[in-house]
């Protein structure tokens, strides 16, 4: 039996051919192997390079490296969306793995007291690839550097194991490397097709650069809200590495490119020597590509600006991060400006790139690990001079989306407290149990500033990606400077979030929709079939206020009696954190429990479009934010389904970002199904869209044309650039008794925004329930022009078609998995569109 199939491997193996490239091909010349240690191929059972690695093969090898070599340990960290496990593996001498925590303390240690001594301390590089699933040649070439630094033998290789300890992070993103493998293997032909129009080369929606819910996660550093970065990042505090790097891919046509990036594109609070070490490790990749023949260029794009990439966080924590990008072949052969491009070149240059980091590490080890050490002294200096200065944080009505700012706070190894008592500051009350508290005084006191700064003048007006992303206000919690003194009575630690029904009541329930969780919870109860009512305006009953937008659960003419309902109701309070609470008479001050103000409320029914002329990543949030954190069962319906879909099904359809995504059956499809009293959720372009095709008028506020007068050709794209609204922060003014706005407490919102729609605000008040202040920028860039145009115009707006409703957000409530401040949005748009 075991017969049959070598020699069918045989054969098949023989079916496929390419240019022969052997483990050679990628390997320095002159070194002998240990030949104790498996190839690649002897593992996964194809050449690296001949076939995309899914990533169950390379889990495959690198755990029978780990098995058959001292120099390799592996370790679980946790795993995907999809459950694939989150490997790392710790790659140095035989002799520093026996001693390894030893190490460990050591390189900690260093970075705590104001003296240490390099002498004999390894140097920490922590080596990532392929975070981005379809940029393979990352994780391919992980394969052939694993082997290397496995079975290369010699005093060369044993110095740089003596002197090192790499953290090797095979993928990043293992679900979107699987995704991608499948994509170009299944399309790969026996003989290579360089011909870029085969449909190799294009990818089906939404692609592999994302992971399971379409994240990028190549800006999940900061926020910490995806499961891979969670362990990436617990890994990184532990261990502090002096050099991180980050494997990517660009454009087919391009060469290669490392870091630095643009210098006046870095962000201030990085140290001006992260760039000049960074230019000196350039140096050894440079003459590493040299020698391969392979033309390369740094400086002239990318940035270090956002700290929430790979390559830009470490330079916040007193390391060095390195961004590498290499021209895509994208399948196994492509045509190029620059000749064939062949899946095995892209993943030699990666090998040989992050060979010469090695080098360079090893090289500078003394130099790098004094930087590190300097940089938390510093640090410390800075800390000492705030004294006893802190941030205090919290929403008295909201703990748990104040929990979750604590949480990445955690995370990141920042130390808070949370409240034994309540402490009122500014005429805000800081409440125990939602508010915390940051000492200043700490040693990642520079990565505080990162997170809480508020800026708005930079050095340059371009941005490779967002210019702000003050947490608090991405939150949209009250924070303040204050003292510890002030802050009063404090416990160290995160508090933890409590729920259930306060007593079972014969005749109503009630919560309000200030919480986090309070849609998850709503959403449960109108699952169960039990009917539930919304307060349209504030009362006050047992002599507690209740704000609009309030649940108002009624006992009787349920369908299950009064105690299954207060046992269902209470698990369900507990597993979304709230407090219910009991009462035993409808006689309010205000509206009655009987009012024709509680509105009833209907099961949400959502359909969620997808796929082709959808921004994935936009409706991948929805997607993440409906099912993982309110358990809210979205339908994910493709474009290319819509016109047979049967849309009765749904009483909600949510549009993200998209113009052309339906033709025009579907749009008269659509328009019948609003008539017919469906409610369309619509974000961004597809605001254009609904206004080019009459189903909603939109007052778009033209902009200004600009007219370049001292503008060079060579200036051009820089010029138009600076006009781009990258991502930022601006402030509105919110009318709270707007459905649109239940939940919120202040009557002001911050808004993430990277759109330039400017909507006008409607002739009645009431019709403009938020609109951006007069004076709207709290954080980020944005031109003078733009800034101009935004005042005062509004960012929702709503519509009527038949008896059905429109409602349209000029920009993402749902930003990266870290805008919870602004969920509430859409969460209210889902379930009070009846009352708007
Ligand atoms: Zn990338």
């Amino acid at each position: 039996m075991q017969r049959i199939a070598l020699v069918f491997f045989l054969f098949t193996a023989t079916l496929f051919s390419q240019p022969q490239t052997d483990l050679s091909y990628y390997l320095p010349d002159g070194v002998i192997y240990n030949p104790n240690i498996p190839t690649p191929k002897s593992i996964v059972g194809h050449e690296v390079g001949e076939w995309h690695i899914t990533h169950d093969k390379l889990v495959q090898y690198m755990r029978e490296l780990a098995e058959v070599s001292n120099r390799v340990s592996i370790e679980d960290r946790g795993q995907t969306f999809e459950g694939r496990p989150l490997i790392l593996l710790t790659i140095t001498s035989p002799s520093n793995h026996s001693k390894l925590d030893h190490i460990k303390t050591q390189h900690i240690e260093a970075t705590d007291t104001d003296k240490a001594n390099f002498k004999d301390m390894p140097i920490v590089v922590y080596q990532g690839f392929s975070i981005h699933g379809n940029e393979p040649s990352g994780s391919n070439a992980a394969l052939a550097l694993a082997y290397y630094l496995a079975a290369a033998e010699g005093s060369e290789i044993e110095n740089l194991l003596k002197n090192t300890v790499i953290l090797f992070d095979p993928s990043l993103n293992p679900d979107g490397l699987q995704r991608f493998a499948y994509w170009a293997n299944t399309n790969r032909g026996k003989n290579l097709n360089a011909d870029p129009n085969d449909r190799e080369f294009s990818e089906v929606w939404p692609g592999g650069r994302t992971n399971h819910y379409w994240f990028d996660m190549n800006r999940d550093w900061l926020p910490v809200q995806l499961p891979e970065s969670r362990a990436r990042i617990q890994t990184f505090h532990e261990w502090l590495p002096n050099i991180l790097t980050d494997h990517h891919e660009m454009g087919t046509n391009a060469s290669f490119f490392f870091q630095p990036g643009i210098p006046s594109r870095t962000h201030p609070l990085t140290p001006k020597m992260n760039q000049e070490l960074t230019k000196d490790i350039a140096k050894f990749h440079a003459k590493a590509l040299d020698k391969i023949g392979s033309l390369y260029y740094s400086e002239e794009s990318f940035d270090d600006f956002y700290y929430g990439k790979g390559s830009t966080f470490p330079d916040i924590n007193g390391g060095i991060g390195i961004l590498f990008e290499q021209a895509s072949s994208r399948g196994h052969l492509q045509e190029s400006e620059n000749g064939i491009l062949s899946f095995p070149f892209t993943i030699k240059n990666q090998f040989t790139a992050a060979l010469s980091t090695l080098e360079a590490a090893n090289g500078m080890r003394k130099e790098l690990l004094e930087y590190q050490h300097n940089f938390y002294k510093n640090a410390r200096r800075e800390a000492s001079k705030e004294g006893n200065k802190a941030i205090i944080f919290g929403d008295e009505k909201d703990a748990a989306k104040t929990y979750h700012l604590a949480e990445i706070l955690k995370r990141h190894k920042i130390k808070f407290h949370h409240l034994k008592s309540d402490v009122g500051l500014d005429g805000k009350t800081y409440k125990k149990g939602y508010s915390y508290v940051i000492p200043k005084n700490q040693k990642n006191t520079r990565l505080i500033n990162a997170m809480f700064e508020k800026r708005t003048t930079f050095q340059d007006s371009l941005f490779y990606d967002i210019s702000a992303w003050t947490f608090p206000l991405a939150f949209n919690l009250d924070y303040a400077e204050t003292s510890m003194e002030k802050a009063g009575n404090i416990v160290n630690d995160l508090k933890h979030l409590q729920g259930g029904v306060n007593s079972k009541s014969e005749y109503a329930y009630l919560f309000p929709w200030n919480e986090y969780y309070a849609p998850k919870l709503l959403n449960s109860i109108l699952k169960k079939r039990i009917r539930a009512k919304v307060s349209m305006k504030n009362f006050k009953a047992n002599g507690k206020a209740y704000d609009y937008g309030t649940i108002m659960i009624p006992v009787q003419n349920q369908d299950m009696d009064s105690s299954a309902l207060y046992a269902f109701l209470n698990t369900a309070a507990q597993e979304s954190h709230i407090i219910i609470d009991a009462v035993s008479t409808g006689l309010n001050e205000g509206i009655d429990l009987g009012s024709r103000n509680f509105r009833a409320l209907e099961l949400p029914k959502i359909a969620l479009l997808v796929g082709d002329g959808v921004t994935s990543y936009d409706a991948g949030e929805i997607w993440h934010l409906l099912d993982t954190r309110y358990d809210i069962i979205p339908t994910k319906l493709d474009t290319k389904n819509f016109g047979r879909a049967d849309l009765s099904r749904y009483n909600t359809i949510i549009m993200v970002n998209s113009y052309s995504a339906l033709d025009d059956g579907d749009t008269k499809k659509l328009k019948q199904w609003l008539q017919d009293g469906g409610s369309l959720i619509a974000y961004r372009s597809t605001l254009r869209w609904l206004n080019s095709k009459e189903l909603m008028k939109i007052n778009f506020k033209k902009r200004k044309s600009l007219k370049a007068k001292t503008i060079s050709f060579e200036e051009r794209s820089n010029f138009r650039g600076a006009q781009v609204i990258g991502g930022a922060i601006f402030e509105t003014t919110l009318d709270r008794s707007h459905p649109v706005n239940f939940g919120y407490k202040n009557d002001k919102l911050a808004l993430f925004r990277n759109t330039t729609l400017f909507i006008k605000p409607n002739k009645n008040s009431y019709d403009n329930p938020i609109q951006y202040t007069a004076n709207p920028l709290m954080s980020g860039y944005i031109s003078e022009e733009n800034l101009d145009s935004i005042k005062q115009t509004i960012p929702f707006k709503t519509g009527r078609v038949g008896r059905g409703k429109i409602m349209a957000f000029t920009d993402n409530t749902n930003f990266r998995a870290f805008w919870y401040g602004t969920n509430k949005l859409l969460m209210n748009a889902i379930f009070f569109r009846n009352e708007m």
